[in-house]
């Protein structure tokens, strides 16, 4: 068993990760400012309520608990909210970064996994996404990624810092238990956005744009159930502990979907039609967002499992645990 630090511990991805962590006998803290995270989603482990930019907090929390690795998931991850307030993701997400590592070399502990994002590619029409495709980031949110990218590798040169960085494309569903999901306030993400309007707690879902080059105009992204991600990052800390060199790796599935085909999926799980309405495109959206590398597959032998459907149908029985059946007041 080894004790594990995993920042954005009370978020949704990284809740996931804790509950994954302790089945699999390892000690997970989860590391939260609970400025998005939620503490009831902290059931696996410690929490230490901290920010990431409080380096005085981090030296204490590392001298407590001692960690042998770093899982790094907390970050503002919002590409709209990116647009208009770029400044929020360059401060936390980067100098968040920053004063981690550098607690992290304090404290002797040199391996992380950093949770990046197919957000750093930007814009490649048609063409599918692989670890070495060009970086040109449409937004703040996928430009503070790659700056941190960035970072470990300076730091991995300078101070032996070994990291495996996951790009992950677009995570989806949520615990099959329903014991932690999804629950973001206010969402903006399209599964869970969707689901509220068919339970009736919105007037519909807003589609950003119909008008990209795609066969029905919608984007298409690459959904990957969350319990198949974090079985990733297993295997990224069995890559780290048997010393192997920092790596990249995306994690999708391979497999695009339009917003479009996501909501007809939609309404065949819950059986009920999805209320819409056609917006403009939404700021910092890239049309297509498609792994196409079988890295992950080749060298860390991951192979995502779920289908959409199963994203779908487990993200609604989440939804119906948190919310219940009733159609309570709009909150759009
Ligand atoms: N989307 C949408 N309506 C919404 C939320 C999302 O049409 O209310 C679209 C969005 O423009 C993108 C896709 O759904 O094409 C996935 O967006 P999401 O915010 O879930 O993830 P992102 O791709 O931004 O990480």
């Amino acid at each position: 068993m080894s004790v594990v630090f995993v920042t954005g511990g009370a978020g949704y991805i990284g809740s996931h990760m804790c509950k994954l962590l302790a089945r699999a006998g390892h000690q997970p803290v989860a590391l939260d400012n609970l400025s998005t995270g939620r503490a009831e989603a902290v059931r696996f482990g410690p929490l230490e309520q901290l920010d990431l930019t409080d380096a005085d907090a981090l030296r204490a929390a590392f001298a407590r608990h001692r960690p042998e690795v770093v899982l790094h998931f907390a970050a503002f991850s919002q590409v709209g909210e990116a647009m208009v307030e770029p400044g929020k993701y360059w401060r936390n997400n980067v100098l968040g970064a920053l004063t981690l590592i550098e607690a992290m070399l304090e404290a002797d502990c040199k391996r992380m996994v950093f949770s990046s994002t197919c957000a750093v590619y930007g814009e490649h029409d048609g063409v599918t996404l692989d670890e070495d495709t060009a970086q040109a980031p449409l937004n703040a949110y996928g430009a503070s990624k790659r700056a941190i990218e960035d970072m470990l590798r300076d730091f991995g040169a300078s101070h032996d810092l070994r990291a495996v960085v996951f790009r992950y494309f677009n995570v989806a569903g949520a615990d099959p238990e329903t014991e932690i999901g999804e629950a973001h306030d206010p969402e903006t993400h399209l599964i869970p956005v969707m689901l509220q309007a068919v339970a009736g707690m919105r007037h519909e879902l807003m589609i950003h744009g119909t008008d990209y080059d795609t066969p029905d105009g919608t984007c298409i992204r690459d959904y990957v159930h969350v319990m198949d991600l974090v079985r990733a990052h297993l295997l990224g800390l069995e890559w780290l502990a048997a010393g192997r060199e920092s790596r990249v790796f995306n994690l999708g599935t391979g497999q695009g979907f339009s917003v479009g085909e996501v909501i007809e999926r939609a309404a065949a799980v819950t059986g009920a039609p999805v209320p819409v309405r056609f917006g403009p495109r939404r700021a910092g959206d890239a049309t297509r967002l498609v792994s196409g590398s079988r890295r992950a597959d080749a060298e860390l032998g991951w192979r995502p499992e779920a289908t959409l459907e199963d994203m779908i149908r487990d993200a609604w029985a989440w939804h119906k645990r948190l919310h219940g059946n009733s159609a309570p007041d709009k909150i759009d």
